[in-house]
């Protein structure tokens, strides 16, 4: 965990709070979410020139949102219900003409399209219908344009490519472009998202792309944005993305784009995981320790329906032992010993330590019993917003340790009841 050095180790706190207290008071599986760690990537990010947008549907929680808008970020938004969860948690369509609400997608439902004339919300467009489809006259409009080239840590990730579904095909921009004039849309601005796991050499194509495309939309150009993306460190020996050089390569592209068109640029930056993954745990509680042959189980009470990426993509979670007899010395040399961790689906693939390839994977760790706990770390992004009512499990709770260093429950657990809300037997 985070706390120390070793990936496998014993964890007795998360921000000075003992595991045990967090799991005895809100039951587990529960998600823990810290602030002081969201505003410290928030504050990263904010020692540069640059507007933060923050990409929802890695963590989406009203109080989480609400926390965003307090740190005066703005909002990207890819559905109707996110739209509706913006607004909720305060954000208002603009704020001195500048949209604090953007929604990104490559097609309009017929419930998102209604709330985006609404609202009159600015639209990251993706496919060319979208721009018939939006029928605002007058409206700002910025394109997002599929460079022909991506990047992503995984194939389902990859956001950009001839495999890719998302933005405009660079060939067709000039289409774009046409025809946005025609409908008596304003594009003002240009959207590149690649996917994240980015590399510098990499970086400097996508800018390259981006300079291309913006001397094609010309003077009227007021905002470009490098979408999401930023990578974190889940392994043990990664470490952060050197924004310095990140945001060198931009702004370099930014400066060559304002002595074109003679007036400053907007850059904006759109992350997800960068400002959440670190900042959440989820707390499981072990319910079965058994051999299979060699192989030693810990199976706890989460499962994929709770945390996907492992079963999805093969993500590495780090993870560490909460022992429930706090008077074990987390200092004494505790046993280790080679474990799969799995969760309680009657599904095969229900394993939280597998390769990729859906290989079984074994991870070092303390020697556990039932009812202790095994906490997963960076598992602030794509955690809870990705975890379903598969199996008729409900969903977990959720806490944020606020910047007052004390939890506060900001999901209830769902209840066996909420799990059939809205079936009807005719
Ligand atoms: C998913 C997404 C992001 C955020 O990606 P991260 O990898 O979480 O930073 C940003 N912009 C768009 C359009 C996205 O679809």
């Amino acid at each position: 965990m985070p706390q120390t050095a070793s990936p496998t180790t014993l964890c007795t706190d998360i921000a000075g709070i003992p595991v045990v207290k967090l799991a005895q008071q809100f039951g587990t599986p529960v998600y823990i979410y810290v602030a002081s760690k969201i505003v410290e990537r928030i504050n990263d990010l904010k020692a540069f020139n640059v507007t933060i947008r923050y990409a929802q549907k890695a963590c989406s929680n009203l109080a989480i949102l609400n926390l965003m808008r307090q740190q005066g970020l703005l909002i990207d938004t890819v559905s109707a219900g996110e739209i509706h969860r913006a607004l909720a948690a305060g954000f208002k369509p603009y704020y001195n003409n500048i949209p604090t609400i953007v929604y990104t997608a490559d097609v309009f439902d017929r419930q998102a399209l209604e709330l985006v004339q609404k609202y009159k919300l600015h639209v990251n467009i993706g496919s060319i219908d979208m721009l018939h489809q939006i029928a605002i006259p007058g409206q700002d409009v910025t394109l997002r344009i599929n460079p022909g080239f991506g990047h992503g840590h995984s194939k389902k990730t990859n956001t950009g490519g001839d495999q890719s579904k998302h933005g405009i095909w660079y060939e067709q921009i000039d289409t774009a472009i046409a025809l946005a004039r025609k409908l008596g849309l304003r594009v003002t601005g240009l959207h590149m998202h690649i996917g994240s796991g980015t590399d510098m050499e990499h970086l400097a194509k996508v800018c390259g792309a981006m300079e291309i495309a913006a001397l094609k939309v010309g003077v009227g150009l007021t905002t470009i944005s490098a979408g999401g993306g930023l990578p974190v460190p889940y392994q043990p020996l990664e470490s952060h993305i050197n924004l310095p050089e990140y945001f060198g390569l931009w702004d370099a592209t930014r400066h060559h784009l304002e002595q074109e068109f003679g007036h400053s640029l907007n850059l904006e930056i759109e992350p997800g995981r960068y400002l959440v993954a670190e900042s959440g745990y989820l707390v499981t509680e072990i319910r079965a320790v058994k051999y299979q042959a060699a192989n030693l189980f810990y199976l706890v009470d989460a499962g994929f329906n709770n945390l996907a990426r492992p079963t999805f993509y093969g993500a590495y979670h780090p993870m560490a032992i909460a022992l429930l007899d706090s008077k074990i010395d987390s200092t004494s040399n505790q046993e280790e010993l080679d474990v799969v961790v799995g969760g309680p689906l009657c599904e095969s693939g229900d394993i939280f330590t597998q390769a990729e390839d859906s290989t079984v994977l074994k991870r070092r760790l303390p020697k556990a019993k039932v009812g202790d706990y095994l906490v997963i770390g960076i598992v602030g992004a794509y955690g809870f917003t990705m975890s379903s009512n598969y199996n008729s499990k409900p969903l977990a709770a959720e806490v944020l340790i606020k910047l007052d260093q004390k939890p506060y429950l900001i999901r209830t657990r769902q209840t066996l009841d909420e799990l059939m809300h809205g079936e009807i037997i005719p």
